[in-house]
């Protein structure tokens, strides 16, 4: 009996050998696999910087062309602080669009929630933004097409707005009381921008009024931020008349540096512009900027990503899908700054 177990225990041994010898093997040829599928991978794109950033990484980021993403950081890092402007959209682009699954307010959707406002007018707010949002992301629409129902919608939800009587005095309460949320790593953003003077130009078809108390009660309404938004026009009691200059919807942004030609004049070294936003609209944000060099344009993509994702691609240089967090434009910022 000693010796049939010695010859098994021999035999155990034998199997132990050749399977660990397999698995070295296994293993040794999924590292030779994945270095030259890296290595494959690398050269097809022909880019350093960004694959060198970990935030680039993530499942959320969609980037058509990264050879030119690349060439555009590499022009805005050579460039520096100095040449740097960022124009930005704000609701659903530096506010979240959802927490845990339910929806974010924008600008407009505090003051429709808030407590200063009667059921009834609450109602038909309500039944504006059904009629009216799913034509601002229809897919099928051109711009040109949805146009017309924006400027319709902000006609009126601000004359609805009116006859309420809101009160200026009252907007602090109503902003600290709503479930607005910046996007995760705000503050990291417009610290740094401020701390490198790099103007920031904030141009939002939202509510400018609300816009600004979000972000002075935030604690980031630094001196080099521009807030160009719709502002409520108060009568001599503080009680909300109509809206100040032009209306700015979510698809008449292009003529923006034409409506601020004083504003991008003083800033015309600043020719590297990072460009944020979250719908088609934004896009032309920059249009009319005179003396551009670089702009790297990243777009939010919240809704409808199935059917947006081509589309936003096609025009953003990078879009982050379902992304609540600004950690790529604070890495792009780390390299720049
Ligand atoms: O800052 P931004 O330009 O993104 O603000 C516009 C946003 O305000 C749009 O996304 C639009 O859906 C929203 N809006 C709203 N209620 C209105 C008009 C616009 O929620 N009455
Ligand atoms: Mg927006």
């Amino acid at each position: 009996t000693r010796t049939q177990s010695k010859n098994r225990t021999t035999a155990v041994v034998k199997v132990g050998a050749v399977a660990s010898a397999s698995m070295c093997v296994l293993f040794g040829g999924l590292v030779v696999a994945q270095y030259f599928l890296t290595k494959k991978k690398r050269a097809g794109k022909k880019t350093k910087i960004i694959e060198m950033m970990p935030e680039f990484e993530k499942s959320t980021v969609h980037i058509r062309y990264p050879e030119r993403v690349e060439q555009i950081i590499c022009g805005m890092i050579k460039g520096g602080a100095s040449k740097l402007q960022v124009i930005t959209d704000f609701d659903m682009t530096l506010s979240k669009f959802a927490v845990n699954g339910k929806c974010c307010p924008t600008c407009h959707n505090i003051i429709d929630n808030c407590s200063l406002v009667t059921e009834e007018c609450r109602k038909k707010l309500f039944q504006l933004k059904e009629t009216y949002y799913p034509i601002e992301i229809d897919p099928h629409l051109t711009m040109e097409e949805k146009y017309p129902f924006m400027v319709e919608w902000y006609f009126k939800s601000h004359s609805l707005l009116v006859e309420q009587r809101l009160q200026r005095e009252k907007l602090p309460e109503v902003v600290r009381e709503s479930d607005v949320c910046l996007r995760e790593g705000y503050e990291h953003f417009f610290d740094r921008l401020h701390q490198h003077a790099v103007p920031m130009f904030i141009f939002s078809a939202g509510l400018g009024d609300v816009l600004e108390e979000i972000i002075r009660q935030a604690g980031v309404y630094h001196p080099n931020v521009k807030v160009i938004s719709n502002f409520m026009d108060f009568d001599e009691n503080g009680v909300l008349k109509g809206f100040k200059g032009e209306l700015i919807h979510v698809y008449n942004k292009h003529d923006g540096a034409l409506r601020n030609t004083d504003y991008f004049k003083q800033l015309k070294d600043n020719s590297n512009i990072l460009l944020l936003g979250d719908s088609l609209g934004d896009l032309t944000m920059a249009d009319g900027v005179p003396n551009v060099e670089n702009v790297l344009k990243i777009g939010f993509l919240n809704d409808k990503v199935e059917e947006l994702l081509e589309k936003y691609m096609g025009s953003y240089d990078i879009v982050l899908v379902k992304d609540e967090t600004l950690e790529v434009p604070n890495s792009i910022l780390q390299k720049i700054l």
